[in-house]
């Protein structure tokens, strides 16, 4: 082998890192080693500090959605600092406080990603885990202590907020700031936030931010005091049936938030007359839809996931801009298996943010 040969393998070399994740559906998660990319000349190589815990990982990590490649290595909530840059990168420099969220490429050509709305690619982005990516290589999440991201698809944190407190506005920041701006949130406006966790925390917080005037739909009144202070206006619970009498054609939007199967029907109550509900939550059974109490009024059910990279950018900086971070819970590596339970059993408050210097 030649020097020069010897020299190029050298600086396309592949790297190790810590991980933590589950070797299958059932299995608790553990330490973990998995191979990152060799750092191609648009690569970030980013030191990962923090990464939230998002129901997400739960969900696909236990295969609700569907066949998941094991080991799975959650995470899409990656708050960090550049190490190391590829030859042609342009944005990001060594040192840089960045995050990476929910995706990691897209086929850059569709009529989506061409409008810039790549969350929405048309042949699919590409997950931040359990995808492929365009060049071939699994992608494993952010519950490791490194990860390889096209600069592109890397977000700028910016200083006024705190890479713990960030972490979580990669995934439950952006996926209902997007709905929010897109239904129009803003004075004058009544929304409805349905369910009380990770994003439905962050919906409260930017829709007061935007504002709205915000109402908690939570399980119980339990967390009443929290949902105040975070910004809202009224907080309901949905186990009482006068709720949904009293709150009847009140709201213009309802994200609904909840990781479960939930009756639609009640909820699509609680709407004006050409309000929408917008479903972020992704239980994975189909949520039966009475249709007249759609067309009655003229409301609508609708999704959304995420949002984009230039959306994701807005949303940054808008929190940066009004003092607005996720409400977290600090934990160790040791930790996550406990946090998992904790969020099935709604005891989150309002996200779990993992030390990954612990991994
Ligand atoms: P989370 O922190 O667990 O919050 C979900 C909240 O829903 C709980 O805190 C609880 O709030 C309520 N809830 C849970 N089980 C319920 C039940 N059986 N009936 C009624 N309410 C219930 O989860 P998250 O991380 O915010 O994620 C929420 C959902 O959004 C998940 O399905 C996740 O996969 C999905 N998601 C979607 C996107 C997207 O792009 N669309 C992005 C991220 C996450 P209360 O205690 O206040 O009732
Ligand atoms: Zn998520
Ligand atoms: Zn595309």
């Amino acid at each position: 082998m030649t020097e020069t040969t010897s020299l190029a393998v050298t600086a396309s070399a592949t790297t190790t890192a810590r991980a933590f994740g589950a070797p299958a559906a059932t299995a608790p998660l553990e330490p973990l080693q998995i191979e990152r990319r060799a750092l191609g000349p648009k690569d970030v190589r980013i030191d990962i500090k923090f990464c939230g815990i998002c129901h997400s990982d739960i969900h696909f990590t236990r295969g609700e959605w569907g066949e998941v490649p094991y080991p799975a290595i959650p995470g899409h909530e990656i708050a960090g600092v550049v190490a190391e840059v590829g030859a042609d990168v342009t944005t990001y420099a060594p040192g840089d406080r960045v995050g990476v969220g929910c995706m990691v490429n897209s086929c850059r050509e569709c009529e989506n990603c061409a409008k810039g709305e790549e969350q929405y690619c048309l042949p699919g982005n590409t997950g931040t885990y359990g995808s492929v990516d365009r060049d071939g290589t699994p992608t494993y999440g952010g519950y490791s202590d490194h990860v390889v991201v096209d600069e592109d698809f890397v977000l700028r944190i910016p200083d006024g907020l705190e890479l713990d407190v960030a972490a979580p506005l990669l995934c439950a920041g952006i996926t209902t700031y997007s709905p929010l701006r897109h239904w129009g949130a803003g004075p004058g406006k009544r929304i409805a936030v349905v369910g009380l966790g990770g994003l439905g925390h962050m919906a409260v917080k930017l829709a007061k931010a935007m504002g709205a005037e915000v109402t908690v739909l939570s399980q119980s009144l339990r967390k009443k005091e929290d949902g105040l202070k975070l910004g809202a206006d009224g907080y309901h619970a949905t186990s009482d049936d006068a709720t949904f009498d009293e709150l009847a054609g009140r709201f213009d939007l309802i994200v609904n938030t909840v990781s479960a199967k939930l009756e639609i029907g009640r909820f699509l109550g609680l709407l004006k007359t050409d309000g929408a509900l917008v479903n972020v939550g992704a239980p994975p059974e189909p949520l039966p839809v009475p249709v007249f109490s759609l067309l009655l009024q003229r409301r609508s059910f609708a999704g959304s996931a995420i949002g984009s990279i230039r959306e994701t950018q807005e949303m940054l900086d808008f929190c940066a801009e009004h003092g607005i971070a996720a409400e977290i819970e600090r934990i160790s590596a040791d930790q996550i298996n406990d946090a998992w339970q904790r969020v099935l059993d709604s005891d989150v408050r309002y996200r779990f943010v993992i030390d990954n210097s612990t991994l």
